[in-house]
């Protein structure tokens, strides 16, 4: 928390009412309404005033979002996930006060959207061993390498580059992370299709790339340490949304089973499945209010990662079940899906399909299932650690 204002909860709603009055939702653009939502210091109270805060306690989030939630304001999480859920939290944190002002008025309204420049086709779970590089030249820094599954690159005016600018001390020693300009000459965006039929994600080629070094975040060669706040805020907030998503597929669930039932078909598996689905998904709403609380509390810890594991896996199973009950028609889906075809008038395309396909990306962004069980092993329950060879070797006598 950094200093700023006292405020009473009361003085607070009576803040967000008013910006609310300033800029009627209805009619209002929503990027406007974020702007002044982020000058009016609603959009992470806890910062400092001039960065979107007031310099509160950090609790008190919590009544803005449910305050602007009752309006039915817009949220900038739609308009720019990453920068949300990852890089804003990431700046904040690491920042310069010339690139947060520079920054995160632009990245809370959704005019500039941020993506997320970690992993390559050579390593996903172990993005420490990287190599795109990163070497310093004058008042720039030159960037070469290759970036894939990059979110949003295709739309982002900014990115979070994270770049080996040691290859001679460990893997993780050796890593610095910027701001990417990713209109720069040399960045080079090619979407991939996936297998829902979107291109959400890209590949990303670096060719000599200049980053001013005023774009580095944090010290050279602390990029791990920056990354690491992307990466636990990235659990969170994937984990976060799952969370919303899984309380309605847990009631979705119990509608499919009943609407089942009513054609007559009854199977006392699938119903022990249905409720073993919908418990789960309170449970998860609990871990969901720990993880939130950590957050809250400016520890975002290894709780953001049980809870991404947990949703992720929950995500699967329910819509593998959603998908077992619908029977036939989810493979229709599915083909629409893929090839697009042209449906017959007033046919309906239902969800289930789409979000059966889409589930298989959830226990692998933002790491993988295995890798958040390892996290839980050896953060969490003090087991001994993986197994891992390359520990104190220099990056660069690495076998890749
Ligand atoms: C929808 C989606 C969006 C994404 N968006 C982004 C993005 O915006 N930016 C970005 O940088 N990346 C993004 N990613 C990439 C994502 O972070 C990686 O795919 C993920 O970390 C896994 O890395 P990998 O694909 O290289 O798999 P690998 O690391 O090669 O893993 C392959 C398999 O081996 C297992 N494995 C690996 N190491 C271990 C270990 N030590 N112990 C046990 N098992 C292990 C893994 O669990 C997995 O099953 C996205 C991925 C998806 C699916």
């Amino acid at each position: 928390m950094t200093e700023g204002i006292s405020m009473s909860p009361e003085e607070l709603i009576g803040r967000v009412d008013a910006l609310v009055r300033q800029y009627p939702i209805e009619t209002s653009d929503p990027r406007d309404f974020l702007e002044a939502r982020f000058d009016a210091g609603l959009a992470w109270v806890w910062a400092a005033p001039g960065e979107g805060g007031l310099g509160l306690d950090s609790t008190l989030q919590a009544l803005v979002e449910s305050r602007l939630a009752e309006k039915n304001a817009p949220l900038p999480f739609s308009y720019n996930p990453i920068g949300i859920g990852m890089t804003g939290p990431t700046l904040l944190a690491h920042g310069t006060a010339q690139q947060k002002s520079a920054y995160l008025r632009p990245l809370f309204s959704g005019r500039e959207v941020w993506s997320q420049l970690f992993s390559e086709p050579s390593v996903g779970s172990d993005v420490a061993g990287l190599a795109t590089r990163a070497r310093r030249d004058g008042d720039d820094w030159v960037v070469d390498g290759q970036k894939v599954w990059t979110s949003w690159a295709h739309i982002a005016g900014r990115g979070l580059l994270l770049a080996r600018t040691d290859p001679d001390v460990p893997k993780h020693a050796g890593l610095t992370a910027f701001v990417l300009d990713m209109t720069a000459p040399g960045v080079e965006v090619r979407p991939l299709r996936q297998m829902t039929g979107e291109a959400e994600f890209n590949e990303v080629y670096l060719v000599n790339v200049r980053i001013p070094d005023s774009d580095r975040i944090g010290e050279v060669g602390e990029g791990w340490r920056i990354a690491t706040t992307t990466l636990m805020n990235e659990r969170f907030s994937l984990g976060g949304t799952m969370k919303r998503d899984t309380a309605e597929v847990g009631a979705e669930v119990l509608d499919a089973y009943r609407a089942a039932v009513d054609r007559g078909d009854h199977n006392p598996v699938r119903r022990d499945e249905a409720v073993r689905l919908w418990i789960e998904a309170n449970v998860n709403n609990l871990i969901a209010e720990r993880s939130a609380a950590a957050t809250n509390r400016g520890r975002p810890g290894p709780e953001g990662s049980v809870l991404k594991l947990a949703t992720a896996e929950y995500r699967k199973r329910a819509a593998n079940f959603l998908v077992d009950l619908l029977g036939a028609p989810a493979m229709l889906v599915a083909s629409y899906r893929m090839n697009r075809p042209r449906l017959p008038l007033g046919q309906e395309v239902p969800e289930t399909t789409s979000a059966f396909l889409r589930s298989r990306a959830n226990t692998i962004e933002g790491g993988t299932s295995e890798i958040l069980r390892n996290i839980l092993g050896e953060r969490v329950l003090g087991l001994p650690g993986d197994l891992r060879v390359d520990k104190g070797i220099p990056w660069r006598d690495i076998p890749r």
